[in-house]
């Protein structure tokens, strides 16, 4: 079902002004849901279909140009993660291609590591710079001592220069930072990670569950207009969360639990759905195994034993619980993406999939769907890769550390670059376009971590923090300036997408393709990148299913033939495990050690005085990929602390006079870190225990002239996390803060 313009609007538009919007922006932000504000005339002479990377969900994009210039971009109707619609960042995206900050030239690094002083150099002065480094490195350490770190659609072909060169240490801080614990979790559970898109069905659920995951300020396209099309059909939101957030407003049930004890409300919901067979009597006894001890496991943890932990009355937690397993199959618990909290955050996840087992929505319609992908084989390269031994990953700090991580943990390898690693020392980084300095916790660690390396070289759009530690730093075009590799994420539907340049590269940047295959062959590897260029590459990949590159490019997305996606409509209901059945109570866990099934344990309280720090999202930004852009920047210019009104009126050292709302605050944490200064937002919509900011602001950047300096950075005052011992994600809802006044010593 098609979404209106207006009814998509709505889920956003509650938090910070935010919206999605139908229409494309132009270099002014026109009135967000007043559609009849005169269009400029931003219509292109030209039309490019491509995909969005102001986030990574990948919507369709079709981007107008004019006189050479991108004057809007509109979503792709076609395009099934769009769907003809697209969030305000991807709207705002020329506010990247035309920020005047951008890094325009190759810099190469003329004084002591993290020192901003740089000077411009051509790109083969550039390129060849990072080869020789690259070379030494190798003579000296071998050549897993070279790490990628990588996020975004341009990685692949910086991983396929790894892959080439010979290092398995290619890690992506959205694993073990963000999403890990979940996927470990569901794979134990289930046999299958979740992934990008998650394969769930919003749109037909009756009743959704999100906990501690803020959709609609969390602005994934299409599960913010499922999640519209689910609550106009009549769909229930449970909402847990500490902060009356834009989807709480919205939510028949709002917990609003105290930070930290989400496991013990997730085993009350059990205890109430076995104690009161809500569950799926049929389907568990069918699909799953462990019942029976999940139910001796849950028997004594009632609403009452959870009450005092949570801080949830016994009478709300039975009510949304027979509100849950009332709306079974078709009763979605969401789980969630970034989920490093507490350093038991599998355990977390595994009691959400252990929840939808007994909701038997697993492979149900308006539950955990089956996704199919666009079968679309690699490039056919002329030879096998090279063979360079097998070097372990370096991500673990001992053989078998971390069991039941499923990707390469980032901060693992941050681990191994400082001397002294169990297996060995990394040696030399290449950061492909994330921003290592806010995406980890421990900023002062990494930093230590970062003066050990014999070399490091930055690719990026923007001259983001990360930036100002390398040696050299690789301009690359914006993904409006360039071709890249297909988008063919599994989905209901399966798809192929198309990027593609829309303008050609301002200034000196060049794209992704380019760089790797560059730097390729002046290492000697220039044989395994045998691709003229992307288009050529994806030219080849699509001919070999007799698919035809122009009405790609025409369309900007293929769609697969439909294949079954639950039970209702064919699919069998089924897990991936050895047993082949969902996993409730896991032998493996206990085998490895673990807790077999999810128990709470209390957390560190903060120091008296403090609150726990949470950070999040905002509808208009994706971290801080888009605080330098001016144009997301004029409806939401910075962050700002969110502060229980009733416990800033209780604040020491204001007692003279009282915090007032608006007014800048410094925060304090637990090892004496200061934010910058930000501004308090005094609210009811947050409990008293802790504070929320959004990620990505307190840039140190200077060359991002905007970001500099504006709100505070959550990351810079995560000095302490918790390790998940199950897979390595670093918890960081750990960290506790004052409140100062601005201008006053702490
Ligand atoms: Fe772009 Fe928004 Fe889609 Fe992300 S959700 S890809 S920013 S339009």
């Amino acid at each position: 079902m098609a979404l209106g313009r207006r009814q998509f609007i709505r889920i956003g538009a509650a938090a910070a002004g935010g919206a999605a919007v139908a229409s494309g922006l132009t270099t002014r932000w026109w009135g967000l849901d007043r559609s009849p504000v005169p269009d400029p005339g931003t219509d292109g002479e030209r039309v490019v279909a491509s995909y969005c990377e102001l986030c990574f969900w990948g919507c369709g994009i079709r981007a107008h140009v004019r006189d050479g210039r991108v004057t809007k971009i509109t979503g792709n109707p076609e395009h099934p993660l769009s769907r003809g619609m697209l969030c305000p960042r991807g709207a705002g995206a020329t506010g990247l291609l035309y920020d005047p900050d951008r890094l325009k030239r190759p810099l190469v690094r003329r004084a002591r590591r993290g020192e901003d002083v740089f000077e411009e150099v051509s790109w083969d002065a550039a390129l060849n710079e990072v080869a020789s480094r690259l070379e030494a490195v190798e003579k000296r350490h071998g050549r897993e001592a070279v790490a990628l770190f990588t996020h975004g659609s341009g990685g692949v072909w910086f991983k396929h220069f790894m892959k080439a060169w010979g290092s398995p240490n290619v890690g992506a801080p959205s694993y073990a930072q963000c999403r890990g614990p979940r996927e470990a979790a569901f794979t134990v559970t289930y046999g299958t990670p979740l992934g990008s898109p998650e394969p769930i069905d919003i749109a037909n659920a009756r009743a959704i569950t999100l906990i501690g995951s803020h959709l609609g300020e969390n602005m994934h396209n299409t599960q913010v207009q499922e999640l519209a099309e689910a609550i106009g059909k009549g769909a229930g939101l449970v909402v847990v969360d500490p902060r009356f957030s834009v989807a709480a407003g919205k939510a028949r049930y709002w917990l609003p639990v105290k930070p930290g004890t989400d496991i013990a409300l997730l085993l009350a919901w059990m205890n109430v759905l076995v104690a009161e067979k809500l569950y799926d009597v049929e389907y568990v006894a069918k699909y799953t195994q462990g019942f029976e001890e999940l139910r001796r496991h849950v028997e004594d943890r009632t609403p009452e034993w959870a009450y005092p932990i949570t801080g949830i009355r016994p009478e709300l937690i039975r009510a949304s619980a027979r509100f849950i397993g009332g709306a079974r199959p078709a009763s979605l618990v969401h789980p969630g993406r970034h989920t490093v909290w507490y350093g038991d955050d599998t355990q977390r996840e595994r009691a959400m999939a252990i929840l939808a087992a007994l909701l038997g929505s697993w492979g149900r319609r308006g539950g955990y769907l089956t996704f199919s992908k666009f079968p679309l084989p690699a490039f056919p390269l002329p030879a096998d890769l090279p063979h360079h031994g097998s070097a372990a990953v370096a991500d673990r700090p001992k053989a078998g550390g971390y069991p039941l991580a499923t990707e390469v943990l980032a901060s693992g390898l941050c681990d191994a670059t400082k001397p002294g690693h169990a297996l060995y020392d990394l040696k030399a980084w290449i950061v492909y376009g994330c921003n290592l300095v806010q995406a980890m916790p421990g900023r002062p660690e990494l930093v230590e971590k970062m003066q050990h390396l014999d070399f490091m070289a930055v690719v990026d759009v923007l001259p983001a923090e990360i930036a100002g530690w390398a040696d050299v730093v690789l301009p690359e075009a914006t993904y409006l300036e360039r071709d890249d590799d297909v988008s063919a994420p599994p989905y209901k539907r399966p798809f192929v997408a198309i990027r593609q340049e829309v303008v050609p590269p301002m200034y000196d940047a060049k794209p992704g393709w380019w760089i790797a295959k560059e730097l390729a062959s002046r290492v000697g590897l220039g044989a395994w990148f045998p691709w003229k260029d992307a288009k050529d590459y994806v030219r080849t990949r699509l001919a070999q299913k007799g698919l035809s590159y122009e009405e790609l490019a025409r369309k900007g997305v293929l769609l697969g033939a439909p294949a079954p996606t639950c039970e209702e409509e064919g699919a069998p209901v089924g897990a991936a495990t050895e047993s082949g059945k969902i996993v409730l109570y896991s032998e493996e866990l206990k085998g490895l050690g673990f807790d077999p099934l999810p128990t709470y344990t209390p957390q560190e309280e903060g120091p008296a005085g403090s609150f726990r720090l949470l950070s999040g999202r905002a509808p208009l930004h994706t971290f801080g990929r888009t605080t330098n852009n001016r144009l997301l920047a004029e409806p939401y210019p910075e962050n700002e602390v969110w502060l229980n009104a009733d416990a800033a009126r209780g604040l020491p050292g204001f007692e003279d006079r009282p915090l007032a709302n608006g007014e800048k605050v410094v925060l304090v944490n637990q090892d004496g870190v200061r934010s910058n200064p930000v501004r308090a937002k005094l609210t009811q919509r947050i409990r008293g225990d802790c504070v929320f900011l959004v990620h990505g602001w307190g840039q140190t950047a200077r060359r991002q002239r905007y970001a500099y300096g504006r709100g505070a950075s959550d990351a810079q005052l995560t000095t302490r996390y918790k390790v998940d011992p199950i897979m390595g994600g670093t918890g960081m809802n750990v960290n506790f803060v004052r409140v100062v006044r601005a201008g006053e010593a702490a």
